[in-house]
């Protein structure tokens, strides 16, 4: 079955631009994935942290897959890892940073995997770029489209 999947990237450490136009270049090339559309990248201060971290550059993707959730949650890993993200703490400076957003209409509730992504809602950095290239999604739990979540966070 053929879904549609809406995910993020972020970078904060290294060649920054480099990164995401390579994380997309290696999602885009997913087997059974087509890339939809690709928001500009923004460059956004850093949320969520204690201490001093670099600005990050963030951007979403949008890409229509055959690929099963797991296995695309593992492929965005491969990317990240490709891309010399080292796992350290949750929230840290990472060279990337692929999340899973929206995965068609699926709601996850697993700690490996949750869609739509819990902190999605939340987050500019997120539904500013994803509202770039998908307004009308809407979200399965909360039934807002991510203009309405954005226009609520501005
Ligand atoms: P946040 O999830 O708040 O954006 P983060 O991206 O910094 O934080 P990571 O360290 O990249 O967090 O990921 C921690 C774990 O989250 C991963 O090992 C992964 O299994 C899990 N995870 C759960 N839901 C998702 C999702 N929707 N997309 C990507 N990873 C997810
Ligand atoms: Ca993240
Ligand atoms: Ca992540």
């Amino acid at each position: 079955m053929k879904v549609t999947v809406a995910l993020s990237l972020g970078s904060n450490l290294g060649n920054r631009s480099k990164n995401i136009v390579c994380a997309i270049k290696m999602l885009s090339s997913i087997p059974m994935t087509k890339l939809l559309a690709c928001s500009r990248i923004y460059e956004t201060a850093p949320v969520g942290s204690r201490k001093k971290q670099p600005y990050f550059l963030n951007a979403c993707i949008l890409l229509r897959t055959h690929i099963p959730p797991y296995k695309l949650l593992k492929y965005s890993q491969a990317v990240e890892k490709r891309l010399g993200r080292k796992r350290k703490r949750r929230w840290c400076p990472r060279s990337i940073d692929v999340d899973i957003l929206l995965y068609g209409k699926a709601v996850l509730k697993r700690n490996v995997l949750e869609v739509p992504h819990p902190r999605m809602c939340l987050r500019r950095f997120v539904l500013h770029p994803l509202c770039e290239i998908a307004p009308f999604l809407r979200h399965p739990e909360i039934g807002l489209t991510v203009a309405e979540l954005a226009r609520m966070n501005l």
